[in-house]
């Protein structure tokens, strides 16, 4: 039994990963979902078991109800549930909104704002001091195209995250008396493989002369700010999204 456990979905790869990686650093028990790629998961969890520290990796998809009761079983399992990281997301090909199939459309809300929604309830019920939990954080993966808006490219996916970070808003204010603190990153350009989803596989290197710092960021970069934002040193933060964007003008 881990003493305080913390699910992270999407903990295969990029981000996801690097959180699953430095909370179990950090002592987190670490529940690792993942959709597909069972070595990635696999490999991340046998990084962490080789550092002494604990994981399970749990196949699932966040945008269907049945596999988050799975995901969050096998955290009732491994101890008392005290983080969340809505980290899973998806993206689909460059495209303009008057040639997007419907289909897509709702397939990128159903993963990134579904997803993430149903996972929170998942973790509320467990964490709230109102269901006889003993509180704890929630890290919401926004974006810096929910402010650009992401224009002749992924209006879908950023339109999804724009609703991640109203979400952000009104679930800190709903459980801010129930012990849990609910917050967003807002990541600029994180050299991962989430680009060639979207058919950019160069995109990283395209854009990196645009970033004010000159580099783009790095997952580790983007989980050490949500697990500082899981701490006890961010107490008395709640309801806010921070950029992590490198300088990278994002609209207030
Ligand atoms: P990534 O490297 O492409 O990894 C995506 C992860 O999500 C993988 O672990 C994948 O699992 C999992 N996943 C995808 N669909 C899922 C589903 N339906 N259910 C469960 N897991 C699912 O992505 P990333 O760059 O780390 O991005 C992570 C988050 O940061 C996303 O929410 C993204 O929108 C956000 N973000 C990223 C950037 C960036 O520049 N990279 C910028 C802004 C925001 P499998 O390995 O099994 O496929």
């Amino acid at each position: 039994m881990a003493e305080q456990v913390l699910v992270v979905t999407g903990g295969s790869r990029g981000i996801g990963a690097a959180v699953a990686r430095l909370a179990a650093a950090r002592g987190y028990g670490v529940v690792l979902n993942y959709l597909g790629n069972v070595a990635a998961a696999e490999a991340v969890c046998a990084t962490i078991h080789a550092a002494g520290g604990e994981a399970v990796a749990v196949r699932g998809d966040v945008g269907r109800e049945e596999d988050i009761e799975h995901i969050f079983r096998a955290a009732d399992r491994m101890g008392p549930l005290r983080a969340l990281v809505n980290n899973a997301g998806m993206i689909a090909p460059v495209a303009r909104l008057d040639a997007m199939e419907p289909a897509r459309i709702a397939e990128i809300l159903r993963v990134n704002v579904l997803g993430t929604m149903l996972c929170s309830a998942a973790a509320v019920r467990r964490m709230s001091t109102r269901h006889g939990g003993k509180g704890g954080g929630i890290v919401n993966l926004s974006s810096a195209a929910a402010k650009l808006g992401a224009p002749g490219a992924y209006l879908d996916y950023a339109a999804s995250k724009g609703a991640i970070d109203t979400f952000t808003v009104g679930l800190a204010v709903e459980v801010a008396g129930e012990g849990i603190r609910v917050n967003g990153v807002r990541p600029g350009i994180i050299d991962t493989d989430f680009h060639a989803q979207g058919g950019e596989p160069d995109r990283v290197r395209r854009l990196a002369p645009t970033i004010p710092m000159g580099r783009p960021g790095t997952a580790d970069e983007v989980a050490q700010t949500i697990l500082w934002l899981l701490s006890e040193d961010a107490s008395y933060v709640t309801g806010t999204t921070l950029a992590v964007t490198g300088g990278r003008a994002v609209v207030p």
